[in-house]
């Protein structure tokens, strides 16, 4: 084995095809740690917390105290300890390594972002504190309101909902309200093929009824296709852009004029922001009503359902439906939180949240947007779309690219080049994980037949997608080359290999029972 001047092996230790791993002795592999359930650490003899025995007492609770065990793990806190950390080390993040989730625009989350989060005077401080004591807060809220209005030009934004599918519902709960006061009882919403389930989904759980608009060969949505479908019965139209398919709504702006014509509003899903950031303006567009994904675009550690926040910005046509709370200079120059519909213009459609949203993500993201400023921005997007374009331009002779040209700041594939292999989309996905990655987002968009949506970090060095990059190919070359073994059973080298995920998803055991019954 050859070494450097340090002692260290200069090649990677291969230890072939022929070699089978053994049982170890503690159920241990090396030293990543298998890890029970905490429950199945219980032991019931001991706790972390050492409560001196009391002397006899009489209870003042007459007959209520409790006759079993409540039924909480005990264990020392050495052993507590190891359980989350061990657990922590199974996660997979974004400060581990690349993580191409399409739709999702893993960023990297710089560090500034969470010391100014954790800054007393943010953390510590409660929504019920009295106005005069988060004066501090409430001038950050404006600010990020000022910040969100410039970048897309819009004049007026609602900070409060909690996550982009909140903020569809806060869109569209105005764009009915909008429909409402003007006494029209429009009954549909129109949704191009390619559109996030959570746009249907929105619209649906607003009463509308859901009309899909097919999508063109080049990916974008059909523009004769939705001219035709728009009536005097069509309350709004909500279209991604950039697109689900990553690529930019080029008719955007006839688009728009269509809808307006139709007595329509455009809703925009903005959850592809990244890649337009400081380039294009919503409000240039016609666009009425658009969420941002604080925690796709400007940063912020996301996933596992949480946290989220999604601010809505508003065109003039609808900002006096929009929702409360939003913060207000008083006539002493003091900042105060509008909270109630008796303070607002009456057409307000009321709250969506108690308080006033996600705090702690408001101050990640106007640090990150501060931090960059509008040039830093304005690259972060280019980055973004260059790295995706890198990706796609350096897979596409080996997987199938789905539409032809430039892509914004994700890279569509599909499972045509497994044609004929026994390889599907999810093998592919699995065996990327025993090459040390995140799956790219897969079977969506729905438009195209086993998607593989890839989305890099914008902050990915050459050197990072270089590796992913020959990661890929070794794998596309292996299914086409009909080694399918290494796609059948993986991944390999996971703590838990092919899972039952329909199972999970629709019969999902949340409770611990140590009868293992329920
Ligand atoms: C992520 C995403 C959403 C939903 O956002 P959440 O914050 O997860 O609720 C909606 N549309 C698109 C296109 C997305 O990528």
């Amino acid at each position: 084995m050859s070494m450097n001047n340090q002692g260290r092996p200069t090649t990677a230790q291969n230890v072939g095809t022929s070699f089978q791993p053994f049982e170890s002795f503690s159920g241990h592999q090396g030293l990543r740690l298998a890890e029970p359930l905490i429950f199945e650490l219980d032991r019931a003899d001991t706790t972390g917390v050492d409560v001196p025995e009391v002397d006899d007492f009489e209870m003042a609770i007459g007959g209520l105290a409790r006759k079993t065990s409540i039924g909480c793990p005990g264990l020392p806190e050495p052993d507590a300890v190891r359980h989350y950390t061990r657990l922590s080390r199974l996660n997979y993040g974004i400060d581990m390594g690349v993580f191409p989730l399409g739709s999702c625009t893993m960023k990297h989350n710089p560090r500034l972002n969470e010391k100014m989060a954790r800054l007393p005077g943010f953390g510590d401080i409660h929504p019920l504190q009295p106005i005069s004591t988060v004066q501090g807060a409430l001038a950050l809220m404006g600010e990020l309101s000022h910040w969100l209005m410039t970048i897309t030009n819009m004049p007026a934004v609602a900070l409060s909902p909690k996550a982009g599918a909140h903020g569809e519902l806060c869109g569209v709960m105005a764009i009915r309200a909008a429909h409402e006061a003007r006494g029209d009882g429009r009954k549909t919403i129109l949704c191009p093929e390619s559109a996030h389930g959570t746009n249907p989904a929105t619209a649906a759980f607003c009463g509308y009824d859901v009309k899909s608009i097919p999508a063109k060969s080049n990916g974008r949505v059909d523009i004769d296709a939705l001219k035709a479908a728009l009536n005097e019965t069509v309350a709004a139209v909500m279209i991604t852009n950039p697109n689900t398919c990553g690529l930019f709504e080029t008719e955007v702006k006839e688009i728009a004029d269509a809808i307006h014509a139709a007595g329509a509003y455009f809703y925009c899903d903005g959850a592809n922001f990244n890649a337009i950031m400081g380039k294009a303006c919503p409000g240039d567009l016609g666009v009425d009503a658009m969420h941002f994904n604080l925690h796709k675009t400007f940063s912020t550690p996301h996933g596992g359902g949480g946290p989220g926040s999604g601010p809505v910005v508003f065109s003039d046509a609808l900002k006096d439906f929009a929702p409360m709370p939003y913060v207000v200079k008083e006539n002493d120059g003091s900042l105060n939180l509008k909270e109630w519909k008796a303070d607002s213009a009456d057409t307000s459609l009321g709250r969506l949240t108690a308080f006033h949203g996600q705090m702690g993500m408001y101050v990640r993201a106007l640090t990150y947007m501060l931090s960059h400023g509008g040039d830093g921005l304005k690259q972060a997007s280019e980055d973004a779309v260059l790295n995706a374009n890198y990706i796609k331009a350096s897979l596409m002779d080996v997987m199938s690219l789905s539409y032809e040209g430039p892509c914004m700041h994700e890279a569509l594939f599909d499972d045509r080049f497994l044609k004929d292999t026994g390889v599907t989309t999810l093998d592919f996905a699995k065996a990327m994980i025993d090459e040390g990655y995140h799956p790219m987002t897969m079977y969506f968009p729905l438009v195209v037949h086993g998607a593989m949506l890839i989305e890099p970090t914008e902050t990915e060095s050459k050197f990072n997608l270089d590796q992913f990059i020959r990661s890929m190919r070794g794998l596309a070359s292996t299914a086409k080359a009909g080694e399918t073994e290494r796609f059948e059973g993986a991944p390999y080298y996971a703590p838990r290999k092919r899972l039952d995920e329909t199972q999970a998803a629709r019969q999902p055991v949340l409770r611990y029972s140590n009868n293992q019954e329920a």
